[in-house]
């Protein structure tokens, strides 16, 4: 089958034909109907020592079942799928308890060899962390529910007071995402900072209550304070690069930072100057499995909606290029692998 493969720090990635997946004990293998590019990935080939020669990037998956492993039960060849793109090891304290996302030996697919991902025609995932996919939603639909999950876990991990004035940093698919939670767990003025025109446009057709361009606001709370009235005591990070301590300098006193970006690379602030203004941190990562189902269900039940967060789609042969765009400065969405 073709998959497209990390090579080297430093090159593109390659189109390869590599040996389709069989399926081990409580997995499924599926034929990939969509899989997000995401920043992540971007971010994962510039890491040294990440990523081996040969892995397969993807971990925003819908497929279509065509293999069903040894002990699964409940799942039909023919089924639509997404998943929680891991596998954790069943053993430890924390697995055999349920908690699989706290499992210290957890594999997360598509950045460890042992768990190619979904930029390929085939890929595998557990039959536990899979999800069945509403009849109601569109496979390019189903890729995009990670992505907004991971924005529902930054909104519930912020503990957001009803009304909260929320600012958020960087209008890409997380910025949009966790604007939309934001909404939904009762904030009450929801901005959204960016400086890319394509981006403000979507952030401006998503519902923020006001999207700030950061080409002409250096200073996005200023900005916020002036429009609203007040300060935003929770500010989420959503660009994935190094930024805290901008972000101390920024922040009004007794603020919030959500740092949901997942940056890769060195930081560098003191503690004093966060100290001194009282402010919190959070670092929240990922999401656990039953979010899949709920933010399935609220989107099949249109509590919230994933319009305009896809822009491109894109075919296997195609994905080098686009993942070298998408690697520079760009105004792209989501953009789907479609194989
Ligand atoms: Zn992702
Ligand atoms: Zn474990």
């Amino acid at each position: 089958m073709k998959a497209i493969q990390f090579i080297a720090l430093g090159q593109p990635l390659q189109l390869a034909e590599v040996a389709k997946p069989t399926a081990y004990p409580g997995s499924l293998v599926f034929k990939v109907k969509a899989c997000g590019i995401c920043g992540s990935d971007l971010h994962a080939v510039d890491v040294p020592g990440l990523l081996q020669a040969g892995s397969v990037l993807g971990h925003e998956y819908a497929g279509e079942v065509v293999e069903i492993g040894p002990g699964v039960q409940g799942w039909a060849l023919g089924d639509r799928l997404t998943a929680v793109p891991a596998r954790p090891c069943g053993e430890c304290p924390e697995c055999s308890t349920g908690r699989f996302g706290e499992c210290t030996q957890i594999i997360a697919q598509g950045f460890d060899a042992r768990m190619p991902g979904a930029y390929a025609e085939y890929s595998t995932c557990m039959a536990g962390l899979a999800v069945k996919v509403s009849d109601q939603l569109t496979d390019q639909q189903a890729a995009v529910i990670e992505p907004l999950a991971v924005g529902f876990n930054a909104c519930r991990s912020a503990k957001l007071d009803a009304g909260a004035s929320v600012l958020v940093l960087g209008a890409g698919v997380i910025g949009l995402a966790v604007a939309k939670w934001a909404k939904f767990f009762g904030a009450g003025d929801v901005g959204i900072s960016e400086m890319v025109p394509a981006r403000i446009a979507r952030a401006q057709a998503a519902d923020a209550d006001l999207v700030i361009d950061a080409r002409q606001h250096a200073d996005p709370v200023r900005e916020f304070e002036r429009q609203t009235g007040r300060k935003p005591m929770v500010i989420f990070e959503c660009i994935g690069r190094p930024m805290i301590a901008n972000l101390i300098a920024m922040a009004p006193t007794g603020a919030h930072l959500v740092l949901v970006g997942t940056g890769m690379q060195p930081e560098n602030f003191t503690v004093l100057s966060a100290a001194m203004k009282r402010l919190h941190m959070t670092f929240p990562f990922a999401y656990v499995p039953s979010d899949f189902h709920f933010v399935q269900r609220m989107l099949t039940t249109g509590r919230v909606s994933v319009d305009g967060l896809v822009t491109d789609t894109v075919t296997l042969e195609d994905t080098p290029a686009m993942f070298e765009r998408l690697g520079k400065p760009n105004d792209l969405g989501k953009v789907l692998i479609t194989p």
